[in-house]
């Protein structure tokens, strides 16, 4: 029975049903939110449109699909048994085993029962009368919330290209994003790859080993750094286990990133030369993300970012042995990081492989497809079976894609037609008890996910207790506070070189999508204070209304 029922004061039979919260989406944000929300004794329901948790780890089931960020921290902090519990087998674990995790946190914290499965929503209105959400799923039926949380991923709507003949294919077509549930069997097949972005510089290395022949279609080549992937020891685990209070706070307040590691103390141009190469050697040698830590100026200053950026043209060169293919390999056209740098395992090697073909298609646009080949300056590569790595309408896409209409019946797209506005990347003016996880405007997709993912969950359940605790019925970013936001993340975006990039940071992956930063470049640690500031002085910037009646809650 839902607590917020009797404030419609119609008699139940004729309500639809209700819930204090309706979340949108059951990744491990969802998941997550659910967990609070029960710990707050509010009624919720999740509406999930997968048949399954796990969200990207659901959908992203590719070969050689893993983690960028190690497990160790690639992994829910708010349990401690949880933390302690759980072996992760690798230094980056493979897609499989980090859906069997949120399988079993889902299982462990029993959410299922409160998640609804293949069920879309479609429609989120607010009534201004009632102070209600009124949301609409794919199977027809109307539910009424209080709140709405949005938890529906910001690299979750797979984008499929527009290229002329692709319907017309007679062969498979395959998504990274949306890949079959049973495994793909490439073997005897010619398989041509559609994009050099982080999913293909993880699948190329195992489709290639199993196909006949790979054809890599590349516009823009990426930066990439060895992952250096291995078993976890047990002892490696139990480091991290007992340093776990420092480790999760350090990702929480000091790094930047949401990642555990040393800080730079100097930038690039404080180093000699060769003091600079063993540096960057040293961490080409250790492998991952944290390339990029080795100097604190590598985001900020473009001679400071060749530095690096050289480095890795040169360890390309001396990988790939046709120095044309390498030339094509070796990113030219963005500073080093200003697109989410890839890790991988043994991509640029791939190409010494007789079985693989680089085809450069910025300079050779596509053409057509053709039923058993693609068409590009003028050549026909015959394939059996295309494989599409072209992404994510990243941050908006999914949220775009659902009917959201506020006050006065302004849609979300109308207000967002420009670019994302919002306040914090939490909430937006105009669309009140509408919370947004790791929206645009927040942190999000610059940092180790998890770190973002359980932030925002907290402040939003700290923030709908604190409306509970007071009677509160309303609550909404204002809209100078919104535009000062606004402004405050563009400003910050634009002391970066990350503006440089035509990247879906920027939204340029996507034709006639606005082109603006999206996520917040300050750090997840001034961030999170900025948060927890708001919050301290009684929601600052944001508007709060109390009921007509006393708002009754499951736990008031
Ligand atoms: C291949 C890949 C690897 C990644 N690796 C890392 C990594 O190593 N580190 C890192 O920090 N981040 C990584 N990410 C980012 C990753 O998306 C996040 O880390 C995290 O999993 C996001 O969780 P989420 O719950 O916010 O969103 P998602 O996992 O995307 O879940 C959103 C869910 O909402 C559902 N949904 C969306 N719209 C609707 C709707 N209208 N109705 C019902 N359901 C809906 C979707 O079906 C989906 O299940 C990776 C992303 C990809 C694609």
């Amino acid at each position: 029975m839902s607590a917020v029922q009797s404030v419609s004061g119609k008699s139940p039979s004729a309500t639809p049903e209700t819930y204090d919260v309706v979340v949108v989406g059951a990744g491990l944000a969802g998941m997550y939110m659910l967990h609070r929300l029960r710990g707050l004794k509010m009624t919720a329901r999740v509406f999930e449109q997968g048949d399954g948790v796990g969200g990207t780890w659901y959908w992203n089931r590719y070969p050689g699909a893993r983690c960028d960020v190690e497990s160790m921290q690639y992994s829910y902090s708010f349990s401690d048994e949880l933390q302690q519990e759980w072996d992760w087998s690798e230094r980056y674990a493979p897609q499989a085993e980090i859906l069997k995790y949120a399988n079993h946190v889902a299982d462990r914290f029993d959410l299922r029962p409160d998640i609804q499965f293949n069920t879309r929503v479609d429609r989120c209105v607010f009534d201004e009368d009632t102070n209600r959400w009124s949301v609409t799923t794919s199977d027809g039926a109307t539910v009424v919330a209080a709140f709405v949380v949005l938890a529906t991923g910001c690299l979750s709507n797979a984008r499929m290209p527009d290229i002329e003949g692709i319907s017309g294919f007679k062969g498979k077509v395959y998504h990274t994003g949306n890949w079959p549930h049973e495994p793909v069997d490439f073997t005897g097949l010619r398989v041509g790859m559609i994009g050099t972005g982080s999913s293909a510089i993880q699948s190329v290395p195992v489709i290639a080993e199993q196909a006949k022949h790979l054809t890599v279609f590349q516009r823009t080549a990426n930066f990439s750094i060895p992952a250096r992937n291995a078993p976890l020891t047990a002892e490696e685990r139990e480091i991290f286990r007992k340093n776990y209070p420092e480790v999760r706070r350090f990702a929480r307040e000091e790094a930047r990133n949401g990642i555990y590691t040393e800080l730079p103390d100097r930038g690039a141009l404080d180093d000699g030369d060769n003091d600079r190469r063993a540096k960057y050697e040293a961490r080409w040698r250790h492998g991952g993300l944290t390339f990029m830590s080795v100097y604190n100026n590598l985001a900020l200053d473009k001679t400071a970012n060749d530095t690096a950026a050289d480095f890795v043209r040169e360890k390309i060169a001396e990988i790939v042995r046709d120095p044309e293919t390498a030339r094509l390999l070796q990113p030219n056209n963005h500073p080093i990081g200003t697109k989410r740098i890839c890790i991988d395992t043994d991509y640029f090697a791939t190409f010494n492989r007789p079985n693989v073909m680089l085809v450069d298609i910025k300079s050779n646009p596509f053409e057509e497809i053709l039923p058993n080949a693609v068409r590009t300056g003028g050549k026909d590569y015959e394939i059996d079976a295309l494989v599409l790595a072209t992404g994510f309408d990243a941050m908006t896409g999914s949220v775009a894609k659902i009917d959201i209409r506020g006050r006065n019946g302004q849609t979300l797209n109308q207000k967002w037609a420009e670019g994302p506005k919002t306040y914090l990347g939490l909430m937006s003016a105009g669309f009140p008890n509408l919370f947004i996880i790791t929206g645009p405007g927040s942190p999000s997709v610059l940092s180790n996910m998890i770190v973002s993912i359980e932030q925002h969950v907290d402040w939003i359940s700290d923030c709908i207790a604190f409306m509970r605790d007071r009677g509160l019925d309303t609550m909404e970013a204002k809209k100078d506070a919104e535009d000062n936001w606004v402004a405050h993340v563009n400003e910050v975006a634009h002391t970066t070189l990350y503006p440089q990039a035509n990247s879906w940071y920027m939204g340029a992956n996507i034709p006639g999508k606005p082109q603006i930063f999206m996520p917040y470049i300050g750090g997840v640690g001034p961030y999170r204070q900025i948060c927890n500031d708001v919050a301290a002085k009684g929601y600052e910037g944001f508007a709060m209304t109390g009921a007509e009646r006393p708002r009754k809650m499951a736990a008031s």
